[in-house]
């Protein structure tokens, strides 16, 4: 068993991103339904957690917010502002599908604080790892500009944090949110210190973003590693890119803190995605990186709330990430694997290897990547 830190707060859910229909806002023959990005998925998230008895069992620390000064650790000051007016204004878009609503600035500040706090609570030794439910979401924003329903780069943030405040050599960051970390790779292209390895749908969102052939620029030559996988992958495909790429690389890289940009959106039935991870595949893949973390870092290691839109799905999931942390098993059951045995998301395909094999050609250039047919 390990002591789990669990950060959030009641705010994070008040962030309003008003009315729409998935991510269109209310207009021409689009009758308005809910904005993808509403408090309903990471709610029940945290209602499964109380009824399932795991929250009492977890170490929960109230964030902070994020200081300005840490906030520019990545972002403009002319950025900060806008989402700071556009807030104060009551509603509006910094930058692209980023919506604000009343107070959104003061919540994105503790969403980002959040991500601080689990590293911080981590690194200092006051648990062993931590899974921070942040809302507004971070990977997609830029430096100076809010991109795809997020507004501070929380994980970039904390990663600054973990470096420029902590004094930490190396940070290995892992996306495994369904869309392109553009934002959190942005932040780090030219870092040779901070890792950055995103498993995403190949040409999902953002548009040009992500190709195999990003790897970083400069010093920062080989620490940006994307690993774009074909629509249809499931926790075969995933587990697979982790064994053959991810954990030879941290091998290689020998971080002192990993930490997971975790966007449950690969789920099953994410609306946004069209990848087959099951509740399983997140547990899977949550004990692949703790033993990273434990090989290399004593286990530190700070899961962070991205994306994840189905709100059925996205609390068993997220549940079984958390029970993989914790090394504590509740008595709750996917109640959808019974209806999903015949997909084929344990099964590895050729043309999953056939993608997992381009990105070990292009990264062999940088680390030692045994290449099998
Ligand atoms: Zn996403």
């Amino acid at each position: 068993m390990k002591k789990t830190g669990f950060i959030c707060d009641e705010k994070y859910f008040w962030h309003d991103t008003g009315n729409g229909a998935l991510f269109m806002p209310p207009g021409g023959y689009i009758e308005t339904d809910v904005h993808s990005e509403n408090p309903a998925t990471k709610r029940r998230f945290k209602n499964l957690l109380e009824v399932s008895g795991l929250m009492d069992q977890l170490t929960q620390i109230k964030p902070r917010a994020a200081t300005v000064d840490e906030i520019k650790f990545y972002h403009t000051e002319n950025y900060i502002n806008k989402v700071k007016e556009l807030s104060d204004a009551g509603f509006g878009d910094a930058g692209e599908l980023a919506l604000v609503g009343k107070g959104s600035y003061e919540i994105a500040l503790l969403s980002a604080g959040g991500a601080i706090t689990a590293v911080e609570a981590v690194v200092n030794g006051d648990v062993d790892n931590a899974y921070a439910l942040t809302r507004p979401p971070g990977h997609h924003a830029e430096a100076d500009l809010g991109m795809g329903f997020c507004l501070f780069n929380n994980v970039a943030i904390a990663a600054k944090y973990a470096r420029n405040v902590l004094g930490l050599e190396r940070v290995l960051i892992l996306d495994w949110d369904v869309h392109h970390g553009n934002g959190t790779e942005s932040a780090f292209y030219e870092d040779p210190n901070v890792l950055f390895i995103s498993l995403h749908q190949e040409r999902n969102f953002p548009p040009g973003r992500g190709n195999v052939e990003d790897i970083g620029k400069g010093d920062g030559l080989g620490r940006t590693v994307n690993i774009p996988l074909p629509a249809g992958t499931g926790n075969a495909g995933y587990l697979h890119a982790l064994e053959e790429i991810v954990g030879p690389i941290a091998d290689q890289f020998k971080p002192e803190l990993i930490l997971i940009s975790a966007g449950q959106d690969p789920g099953m039935f994410d609306p946004l995605a069209r990848m087959m991870v099951t509740a399983e595949g997140f547990r899977q893949m949550t004990r692949f990186m703790l033993d990273l973390a434990d090989k290399h870092c004593g286990g530190k290691l700070v899961a962070c709330h991205e994306g994840g839109y189905s709100a059925a799905y996205v609390p068993f999931c997220s549940l079984a990430i958390v029970e993989e942390l914790s090394g504590i098993r509740t008595d709750v059951e996917d109640p959808f694997a019974k209806a999903l045995t015949e997909l084929p998301t344990d099964e590895l395909f050729d043309i999953q290897k056939d993608y997992v094999n381009k990105v070990k050609e292009v990264q062999s250039a940088y680390w030692n990547l045994a290449i099998k047919a």
